[in-house]
Order: C-alpha cells, then sequence, then structure tokens
C-alpha cells in the first residue's frame, strides 16, 4: 500500500479506471482482473504479473536501497503466490535521477537475494533517467514484470469462493501498516514491536511454498497488498457473494494490545503491503489446510463466505466493526 497523499477529487478510482480504459472484451482480457494472467503457452501455462513501485507514491524518498530492491520483487512474486504459480523469471524497469553506485550495490544486492532464493532469474528490462519538469530529479520508478508458470487445472483465481466455503488468512495483519504509521511517528510501540513492524513494511516475504500448496485446495485466492477489506472485496466482487469475517479471529500483531481500537481496526482491516494470502476454501477442505500451517507461518480461519454481496466484520459481541473502512485505491478521494 502506497504512502498517503493529497486528495484528488472528481477522478475515477483505480479500478473504476483499469476497468473503463484498459479492460477489453474476453480473449483480449485474459486475467485482468486476478493477481496475474495465464497464458497458455503450448504445453505450459505461464502466470504473468506486473507491479510499480513509485518513489513518494509506495515508498518514502531515503528508503534502504537493499530494502527496495527485496521488494520491488516480493511484491510481484506474491502476486505469483496468489496464482499457485512457480517464479520462473523476471524483467526489470528502472527509472533512476542519477546512477549511484552505493544505491545501485545496495539495490541489486536485495533484488537478487530474493531472486536466488526462489531461482527467479533476471532475463531483461528497461533503464532510463528519471527527470522533472525543468531538469530536476524525477522520482525513482520500479516496475518488474514476474513470469510463473502455473497448472491450470488447480488455479483457483479470486473468482470461486462459494457460499459455505471458509476463509483463512495467512501469518498476521497490520504489521506493515503499524510500521508506516512508525516510520511516520504517528504511533508508539515497544522496541521490540517497531522492530518487527518496520521490518515487516520493508521486507515482506512473498509466500510461494504456500501458494502452490493451496492450489486444488482454495477456491478463490488474493494476496493481501491494499488491506484485507479492499482484497476480500474483489473476491467478493468476482465471485458474487459476501462474507462475514470473526474479528476476534484475525491475527493481529504483537505489541498491539494497547493500541486505541480505531487505530487497531485501521491497521488489521485497511493496512496494505501484508503481503499474506486471503483465501476461501470448501468446509470438507478444512483439516487438509489447517494441516499447512507451519510455526513461522500460522494459517488463521477468520469467517465464512455467504449468499449476497458486502462484508460484515463481527466483534465478540455480534455488533458490526470498522464498517467505514475499504481498501486502498489510486486516485480515489482519499489518496
Ligand atoms: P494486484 O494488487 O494484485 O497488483 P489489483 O487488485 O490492483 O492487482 O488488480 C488490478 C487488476 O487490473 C489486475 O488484474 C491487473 O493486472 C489489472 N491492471 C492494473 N492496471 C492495468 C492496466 N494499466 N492495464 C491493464 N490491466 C491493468
Ligand atoms: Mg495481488
Amino acid at each position: 500500500m502506497p504512502v498517503p497523499a493529497a486528495a484528488t477529487p472528481a477522478a475515477p478510482g483505480e479500478f473504476a479506471l483499469i476497468e473503463r480504459w484498459f479492460a477489453r472484451a474476453t480473449t483480449e482480457r485474459q486475467g485482468i482482473g486476478d493477481d496475474c494472467a495465464l497464458i497458455d503457452a503450448g504445453g505450459t501455462t505461464l502466470a504473468l504479473t506486473k507491479d510499480l513501485l513509485v518513489e513518494g507514491v509506495h515508498f518514502l524518498p531515503g528508503t534502504d536501497p537493499a530494502a527496495l530492491g527485496h521488494k520491488a520483487l516480493a511484491v510481484n512474486l506474491s502476486d505469483l503466490a496468489a496464482a499457485g504459480a512457480s517464479p520462473r523469471c523476471f524483467l526489470l524497469g528502472l527509472g533512476l535521477a542519477e546512477a549511484s553506485s552505493a544505491w545501485l550495490d545496495a539495490f541489486s544486492s536485495g533484488l537478487f537475494a530474493l531472486a536466488r532464493a526462489h531461482a527467479c532469474a533476471l532475463v531483461g528490462g528497461d533503464t532510463t533517467r528519471s527527470l522533472a519538469a525543468g531538469g530536476a530529479h524525477g522520482p525513482i520508478v520500479i516496475s518488474i514484470t514476474a513470469i510463473g508458470s502455473v497448472d491450470p487445472a488447480t488455479y483457483a483465481g479470486r473468482s470461486g469462493a462459494r457460499p459455505g466455503d471458509d476463509l483463512w488468512i495467512s501469518g498476521t495483519l497490520g504489521e506493515a501498516a503499524a510500521g508506516l504509521l512508525v516510520r511516520q511517528g504517528r504511533l508508539e510501540l515497544s522496541d521490540a514491536a517497531r522492530a518487527a513492524c518496520l521490518r515487516r513494511l520493508d521486507w515482506p516475504e512473498p509466500r510461494l511454498a504456500l501458494g502452490r500448496a493451496l492450489a486444488g485446495l482454495a477456491s478463490a485466492v488474493i494476496d493481501v497488498s491494499d488491506g484485507l477489506l479492499g482484497d476480500l472485496g474483489h473476491i467478493l466482487r468476482r465471485s458474487g457473494v459476501g462474507a462475514e469475517l470473526d474479528w476476534a479471529a484475525l491475527p493481529r500483531p504483537e505489541g498491539f494490545a494497547h493500541v486505541p481500537e480505531e487505530l487497531q481496526w485501521r491497521c488489521v482491516l485497511a493496512g496494505g503491503d501484508d503481503y499474506e494470502l486471503l483465501f476461501s476454501a470448501p468446509r470438507t477442505a478444512r483439516e487438509r489446510v489447517a494441516a499447512l500451517a507451519t510455526a513461522a507461518l500460522p494459517l488463521a480461519r477468520i469467517g465464512r463466505i455467504l449468499p449476497g454481496g458486502g462484508c460484515v466484520v463481527r466483534a465478540p459481541d455480534g455488533r458490526p466493526i470498522g464498517t467505514t473502512l475499504g481498501g486502498y485505491q489510486h486516485f480515489a478521494p482519499r489518496d
């Protein structure tokens, strides 16, 4: 999720913009609306995804370039994880105001450490100077296109959630959003919680092994990049269903108990950048899903899919909470 910026009223939101100008009928729009597009490459099905990071929008100026290299690839691998894909290779587009060797050393070390860990080779890209009006330094712009391979027979996408399915989330929610608030001086946490939240914000881990293990088990999967409610909304709309979430079941960060309730809701329900996998699965798969949890990556059953539409989050006493919160959207009035 990007750093909040000034309001831009009376413009279409990010998803209305994509739908109006870029989504085209049937064959041309394979995959628009899912985390990856699936392309039949004759015997192999490729999963393709692209993410764009812009300085001042997605990360603050002065961000550790090693973390940036890691994160630029991690957010793309996270989309491959949501598709249940195995990474194959990636392309790197880079716009830089200046070619600083120190910056490039750190950026490439962060990038390649993650690429190596997932056997994902850099196979091309494009590099350009980034200038603003009048020749001033422009923002750093990083765009990665990642390519993986996937089994189309077990691919879930976002449209297969059915009433009665359980809703699950991996790991914890809200840590990255809390990390951003900490960095902006808007939230006080203990030293340990502060370090954990900043690490989560800067060094997200794509859940690739879990994504592959969910193939054939989950009915719908998405990675949570723009906040739980917003990304769940994508599953609900594309599946034509509604959902109910149990606030008490949502995995919150450690050291969060003293944080005011409304701020907890904002981080856990609407905070972005967690890159956990949110998925639905039939109740009959409950035991098999639970067996995929590990000490390093727990899985929480956080609610259920209902007929109808929309999502309600219920407190333990049944009252709905956080009803005004949504996911992050570029060009939304509050963007
Ligand atoms: P993610 O968060 O996984 O990157 P989103 O939830 O933002 O994806 O979904 C946006 C959908 O629209 C994705 O399928 C993405 O590929 C597609 N999309 C985004 N921008 C464009 C664009 N400029 N042209 C075509 N498709 C786009
Ligand atoms: Mg995604």
